[in-house]
C-alpha cells in the first residue's frame, strides 16, 4: 500500500532527515511511529504525501509512484490520502459541517466549491462522517467552539469524508490531555477496524503505541532502528 524504496530527505540547510529508508506498509495496518523529537517522524509522515519532496528513492503508493506523480495524477493519488495534523488545521471560523466537506472539494470544480453547492452524496458523506465520530450534534456549530478533542474529531470526519484510503496522523494527540488523547485514538482505531483504513499515526510516547498499534516502527536519527509487532517493541529503545 505504501512503499518506500531507498528513501533520503536532506533538507537545504543539510540536515538529513531520513537515510536510505526502506520499508513497506500493508493495507489496513495500523502503524505507530515512534521516536525522540528529531528522530524523522515527521519527515516521514510528510514524504507519504509528497506534502514537501524527498531527495532521493521512491515513494509507491498502491500500484503508483508519488514521487514521479505530476499533475492530474498526483491529485488522484492524494485523494485517497487524508491528512490529520496536531493542530487540526480546521478554519476556525468555518462550521463543523463546513470544514468537513472541504474533505470533498478535491472531487469538484473550484467554482463550485466557490459557491458551496455540495452534491447530496457529499453531504451525504459529511454526516455519516460526524456520525461515525460521535460529533454529529456540532455539525453547524463554528469549529473555533469546539475543544481541542472535538476539533480533532472533525478533522478525522474530514478525512472519512474525502473517503480516504489511507490516514496519515502527524502527532494528532500531542496537544490533547489523557482522557481526550484516549477517545482520539480509539476513534482512529475504530476507523481502521470498521472501514480497513490502512494508519499511520506519529507519536512521542510509546505506551499509547503500544495500546493501538498492530505494528511499531521505530525512528532515530533518520534511520528506521526498529520494525515490528507491538509485543516486541521495549523501552530500551
Ligand atoms: P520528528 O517529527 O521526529 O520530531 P522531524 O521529521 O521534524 O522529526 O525532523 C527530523 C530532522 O530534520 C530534525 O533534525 C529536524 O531538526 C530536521 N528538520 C525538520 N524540518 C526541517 C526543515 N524544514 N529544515 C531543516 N531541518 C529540518
Ligand atoms: P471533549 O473531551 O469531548 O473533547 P470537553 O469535555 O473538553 O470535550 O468539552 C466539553 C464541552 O465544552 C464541549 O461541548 C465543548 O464544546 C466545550 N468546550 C470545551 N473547550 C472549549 C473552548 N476552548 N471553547 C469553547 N467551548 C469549549
Amino acid at each position: 500500500m505504501i512503499e518506500f524504496q531507498n528513501v533520503s530527505k536532506v533538507y537545504p540547510n543539510g540536515t538529513q532527515g531520513l537515510k536510505d529508508i526502506n520499508v513497506t506498509i500493508n493495507k489496513g495496518e495500523f502503524v505507530v511511529i515512534v521516536g525522540l523529537s528529531g528522530a524523522g517522524k515527521s519527515t516521514f509522515l510528510r514524504s507519504i504525501n509528497r506534502l514537501h519532496e524527498i531527495s532521493t528513492g521512491n515513494i509507491v503508493i498502491g500500484d503508483q509512484s508519488i514521487t514521479e506523480a505530476r499533475g492530474s495524477e498526483l491529485r488522484k493519488i492524494r485523494r485517497d490520502i487524508g491528512m490529520i495534523f496536531q493542530n487540526f488545521n480546521l478554519v476556525k471560523r468555518s462550521t463543523v459541517l463546513r470544514n468537513v466537506l472541504s474533505g470533498r472539494v478535491g472531487y469538484h470544480s473550484t467554482l463550485r466549491t466557490l459557491l458551496g453547492m455540495f452534491p447530496r452524496k457529499d453531504m451525504e458523506l459529511a454526516f455519516d462522517a460526524l456520525k461515525r465520530v460521535n460529533i454529529l450534534e456540532k455539525a453547524y456549530t463554528r469549529s473555533d467552539q469546539l475543544s481541542g478533542g472535538q476539533q480533532q474529531r472533525v478533522s478525522i470526519a474530514r478525512a472519512l469524508a474525502q473517503e480516504a484510503k489511507i490516514i496519515l496522523a502527524d502527532e494528532p494527540v500531542a496537544s490533547l490531555d489523557p482522557l481526550t488523547t484516549k477517545q482520539v485514538m480509539d476513534d482512529l482505531k475504530k476507523i481502521n477496524q470498521e472501514l480497513g483504513i490502512t494508519t499511520v499515526v506519529n507519536l512521542h510516547f510509546i505506551d499509547i503505541a503500544r495500546q493501538y498499534a498492530t505494528r511499531i516502527i521505530g525512528l532515530q536519527a533518520g534511520e528506521i532502528v526498529f520494525d515490528g509487532p507491538v509485543e516486541e517493541a521495549t523501552d530500551e529503545r
